[in-house]
């Protein structure tokens, strides 16, 4: 069976961990407001080895470094000439790595899209000041359609849209865009528990702090059920709250679904600092019980590293694990 099948069938698949913030620790700085997305042309290298190490860890499906490529981000910074050549590039080098070192195994490129920078979520700057976005559907709607037919053009897989921060509505905008494409399109939602034990979607503070929305999972997943999606996953979440992310997930939606949480930490201004410890084999344990609870699509975020990505796959692979419903 091939991996798009096994992924669209809620066979398991293994997603790569942190791209960003591994950038970091490879000594790949944020370079520009847009995060780490400049480092697709100022180190490329250094994003290909990132790549590599995630597909030689055994992930299925690798993500190209465009979370912060799109052109709500590119214009506010003035980089509109930027949008098509960062994330051209971002996708050339997932599958120059893929040729390297996926040794024939068969590895996707998801292609990766975000709110981020759009009116709903805050982003740091690089001066220490914040900035927003312009919050405009239709703004967003194009905004999402300009970058998705770039990365579709540039031949990725499928496309992963990553909402962090994000409101219903804009996700809804965004599946809506992504749909008009051939591709299969993923729909990962970042989601906390809040006080009455919910799991709730998170929004993004003034201060760029990740926070609670009034939205429950629930009720987003209920939205967009039927949209046409191949998978929902929980990302940038807290390792911990997925167990109690996943079953809202599914009380909604019956297709695949899986879980790319975050380590725990924060952005100093500088860098970030992770202040969970975590070994691969936590990791590894934990994504365990996710398949236990449905998921089939396992991966990382923020903080994760190709060590927890290949004792996951290790782990998950050698017990022969397949999803119960
Ligand atoms: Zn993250």
């Amino acid at each position: 069976m091939g991996m798009m099948e096994r992924l669209c069938g809620g066979d398991l698949v293994v997603l790569d961990g942190a791209t960003g913030t591994e950038l970091e620790v490879r000594d790949s700085p944020q370079s520009s407001d847009a995060s780490w997305a400049e480092c697709s042309v100022t180190n490329p290298d250094i994003v290909r080895s990132v790549h590599e190490d995630y597909v030689r860890s055994g992930a299925d499906v690798i993500t190209t470094n465009t979370y912060s490529t799109g052109p709500h981000v590119l214009r506010q910074i003035g980089r509109e000439d930027a949008i098509a050549p960062w994330n051209r590039a971002s996708v050339a080098i997932a599958r120059d790595a893929i040729s390297s070192a996926a040794g024939g195994r068969e590895v996707l490129v998801a292609g990766s899209v975000s709110a981020f920078g759009n009116g709903a979520m805050r982003y740091p700057s690089m001066d220490g000041k914040f900035a927003w976005g312009e919050d405009n559907p239709d703004l967003l709607g194009a905004n999402f359609h300009e970058q998705i037919a770039i990365l579709v053009e540039a031949g990725v897989d499928l496309v992963l849209l990553e909402f962090l921060g994000a409101t219903a509505d804009d996700i809804e905008i965004g599946i809506g865009m992504a749909l008009a494409f051939d591709l299969p399109v993923v729909a990962s939602l970042s989601a906390a528990v809040n006080g009455e034990g919910r799991a709730v979607l998170t929004n993004v503070t003034p201060q760029s702090d990740v926070g609670r929305s009034g939205t429950t999972v629930a009720t987003a997943v209920r939205r967009i059920a039927s949209s046409g999606v191949a998978a929902i996953c929980a990302m940038h979440s807290e390792i911990d709250e997925i167990e109690t992310i996943l079953p809202a997930i599914r009380s909604e939606w019956s297709g695949p679904m899986g879980a790319y949480p975050n380590r725990t930490g924060f952005w100093n201004g500088l860098r970030w600092i992770f202040t969970e410890d975590v070994t691969p084999e936590d990791y590894a344990s934990k994504a365990h019980r996710w398949v236990e609870l449905g998921a089939s699509i396992i991966g990382g975020c923020c903080g994760t590293t190709p060590a927890m990505i290949a004792a996951t796959s290790a782990r998950l692979r050698r017990e022969n694990m397949s999803p119960s419903n």
